[in-house]
């Protein structure tokens, strides 16, 4: 099977790619063939949960204020964002009959509150504008094919578990991280990037929970905490506990790292919420580095405190009276929820390798990469999806632009 352009993955960056693709070759006047190539029964997946069901797509900060809530690759993010500005996707989800809300701190969600709403519109418009979209096809193998023509007419074959070959004159891998791995993002992405020659930076669970020393059983097995591990007596007082003003700080080998302000979740996985999730890029990658990690939570007393404190101090929690004003609990760290259950995956394809203004590789001509499975990743918020669609809509563009 022969087409113009193929995208690996129909998550959210690879539909976005799709549909800027076909209309780019449609505005150009040019017939083309877009083919979305996609492992699950259904698009987007993924997508699907986010926002627990809600789709926080974007966040509709300026670049400034956006750029700071990007912990990997925010300068080399710049062009995408600019292509897809947050304020142009909501205008692109509004003319295609989507309407938006923006919350607090300035998230934006379709008005329903309804993901499969994204997903649906998505799936719409990617048909309407002629992509073929090819379900259930999961792509085994990327080969470049005549890797020292320059411009060969198909530089691209593409193996599927169904035995099918397909050829196509360039190729978008959008095929996401390793998160979540029950909705189709299983790292294969990374594998072919590697093959033609990228580096993958390393990769680690981002935006998870952080299990405290002695929170689940059986912890002694390695930092990696299954979510399904059982809890011990202290994960049984805490578990369920959420505070809506915590303060937080993150101290790595006895030194202050982070400190966050905001909702803290106790949880069957450890500590989350917000500020957990805010602070636990940073800590997962220093365990990763054998760094000691603890967390020290403050809190106004209130009811909960007062029951919590004295179960906390005989379970050996140390637990700090701050006068009236406060308490405060330190918690070592003993492990993370791996990729199971994170919300994103820090590192990737290496964007020294690609190039920022097209998102195509500078290594194989032909070949672009757009969503998580660069290295790309930021907080929790809008952040996320707005880089897979930003990031798609320019690689969609420019793979269309350079076969047009
Ligand atoms: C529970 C949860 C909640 C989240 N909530 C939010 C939120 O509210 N706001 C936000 O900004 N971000 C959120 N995120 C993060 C966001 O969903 C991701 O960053 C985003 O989906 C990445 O998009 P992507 O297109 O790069 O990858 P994905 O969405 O992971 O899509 C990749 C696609 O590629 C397909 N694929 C993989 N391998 C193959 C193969 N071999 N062959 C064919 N297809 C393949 C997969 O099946 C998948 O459909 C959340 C993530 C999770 C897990």
């Amino acid at each position: 099977m022969k087409s113009d352009l193929i995208i690996i993955g129909g998550g959210a960056s690879g539909l976005m790619a799709a549909y800027q693709a076909a209309r780019a070759f449609g505005d150009a006047g040019r017939p083309a063939s877009v083919v979305v190539l996609e492992k699950m029964p259904r698009v987007a997946r993924k997508l699907m949960i986010t926002g627990k069901g809600r789709c926080n797509f974007t966040n509709v900060k300026s670049w400034n204020e956006f750029s700071s809530h990007v912990r990997a690759g925010a300068r080399f993010l710049r062009p995408a964002f600019y292509t897809l500005p947050p304020e142009q996707l909501v205008s692109f989800f509004a003319v295609n009959g989507m309407r938006s809300v923006v919350e607090r701190g300035d998230r934006a969600y379709p008005a329903s509150y309804l993901a499969s709403d994204v997903v649906d519109m998505l799936r719409r418009v990617c048909l309407g504008a002629g992509v073929k979209i090819q379900t259930g096809a999961e792509v085994t193998e990327v080969l470049q094919r005549c890797p020292s023509d320059k411009s060969p007419e198909y530089r691209f074959s593409v193996a599927t578990a169904d035995g099918e070959t397909h050829m196509c004159r360039s190729l978008i891998i959008a095929t996401g991280g390793l998160s979540y791995p029950t909705t189709g993002s299983t790292g294969d992405g990374y594998t072919w990037a590697k093959a033609l020659g990228h580096s993958i930076v390393p990769t680690f669970p981002s935006l998870t929970a952080l299990v405290p020393k002695a929170y689940k059983a059986n912890e002694s097995k390695g930092l990696h905490i299954d979510r399904e591990t059982p809890l011990t007596a202290l994960g049984r007082v805490l578990c369920g506990v959420e505070f809506k003003d915590a303060r937080v700080e993150l101290i790595i080998d006895g030194n202050v790292a982070q400190s966050e302000a905001g909702e803290v979740y106790f949880t069957d996985g450890g500590i989350e919420g917000p500020v957990g999730f805010q602070i636990s890029r940073k800590a997962v990658k220093a365990m990763i580095n054998g760094a000691h990690v603890s967390l020290v939570v403050s809190v106004t007393p209130g009811k909960i405190t007062d029951i919590l404190s004295p179960k906390l101090q005989t379970l050996h929690v140390s637990v700090e009276e701050l006068g009236r004003k406060e308490v405060k609990w330190t918690f070592e760290i003993a492990g993370y929820v791996g990729y199971e259950r994170a919300v994103v995956t820090a590192g990737g394809v290496d964007t020294d390798e690609v190039l920022p203004k097209t998102l195509e590789s500078r290594l194989c001509p032909g070949l672009y990469l757009c969503g998580e499975v660069l290295d790309l990743d930021a907080d929790t918020g809008g952040y996320n999806l707005q880089i897979a669609f930003c990031t798609g809509a320019l690689a969609g563009q420019s793979a269309a632009k350079s076969l047009a």
